[in-house]
């Protein structure tokens, strides 16, 4: 498989909440040889994913912290996979993988839905919906039987749908890490939600491409758990990568301003995420 094809789809970059049309995190990496992996899955991340696929299409998942607007549309990608278990027939667990603690989050949130109660009758619908009967049936929650959910340790380094996935600590939750995305040579960095951190220059040097945060664009003051446009650029620039896409700014209508700053601290291209087609690496 060459290097040259690895692809990005942005699938939402809002931060905080979708605006104005555009899904909160959520992207999908694609190589030829397998089947993508979709690297968070904020509010309105499903409702794209599944206009231009089915879930059962996924190769894996990866989350890079617990926060609502990276994880909510599992739940609805939850949903179309046990129904695809149905109607497809299929059985095909997606791997899900969380960071450390995700899993009791998780466990959490879908306890309120009572999964592990519902009753699935004797009705043949296929392996599927038998797999999903005999989980109802020992009293376990279908959802995940439907995701194989793994938890993975900042500093951790796996292998998934193809990818070489490397992990740092994030500056922002407990939990968060910073991604990178290997394949073939071609690497892909994602700070997701982070503070500036200078062990971020080395992790990132060299990226065919950075997805950095600048939530605190526009009229928001800098500080708290995240970066400005313009230490995104810094970290662009430090880094030296090719490419920077900035995600997670905190208003649409900042969206200039922030792009203005990033490009004053990083020579080489800047766009918005939310702005971005499809792109290859
Ligand atoms: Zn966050």
């Amino acid at each position: 498989m060459s290097a040259e094809d690895v692809s990005l789809q942005v699938l939402g970059a809002a931060g905080g909440y979708p605006y104005c049309g555009h899904a909160c995190s959520g992207f999908l990496l694609g190589t030829d040889g397998s089947a993508p992996l979709l690297v968070d899955c904020g509010p309105g991340v499903a409702a794209k994913l599944l206009a231009g696929g089915r879930a059962c299409d996924l190769g894996a998942v990866v989350i890079s912290h617990m926060h609502p607007d990276h994880i909510l549309d599992l739940v609805s990608l939850g949903y179309a996979l046990m129904t695809e278990w149905i109607s497809l027939r299929t059985r095909k667990r997606i791997p899900l993988y969380l960071p450390q603690g995700g899993r009791a989050v998780f466990e959490r949130l879908m306890a309120l839905w009572g999964h592990k109660h519902w009753v699935f009758d004797n009705t043949e619908h296929g392996p599927g919906y038998a797999a999903l009967r005999d989980v109802a049936a020992a009293d376990r929650d279908w959802m995940f039987e439907v995701f194989e959910v793994d938890e993975f340790a900042p500093g951790d380094v796996f292998e998934t749908a193809g990818f070489t996935v490397a992990t740092i600590k994030a500056d922002h939750t407990p939990e968060a890490v910073c991604l990178c995305f290997d394949k073939g040579g071609k690497r892909l960095g994602y700070t997701a939600d982070t503070r500036y951190q200078a062990a971020l220059i080395d992790f990132y040097k060299g990226c065919d491409l950075l997805i950095a945060e600048g939530h605190f664009s526009g009229s928001h003051p800098p500080g708290g758990a995240h970066m400005t446009p313009s230490e995104a650029g810094k970290l662009a620039e430090q880094s030296q990568v090719k490419r920077l896409l900035l995600t997670h700014i905190a208003a649409i209508e900042d969206g200039d301003a922030a792009l203005k700053a990033a490009r004053a601290a990083f020579a080489g291209p800047v766009e918005l995420a939310c702005h971005a087609a499809e792109i290859a690496l």
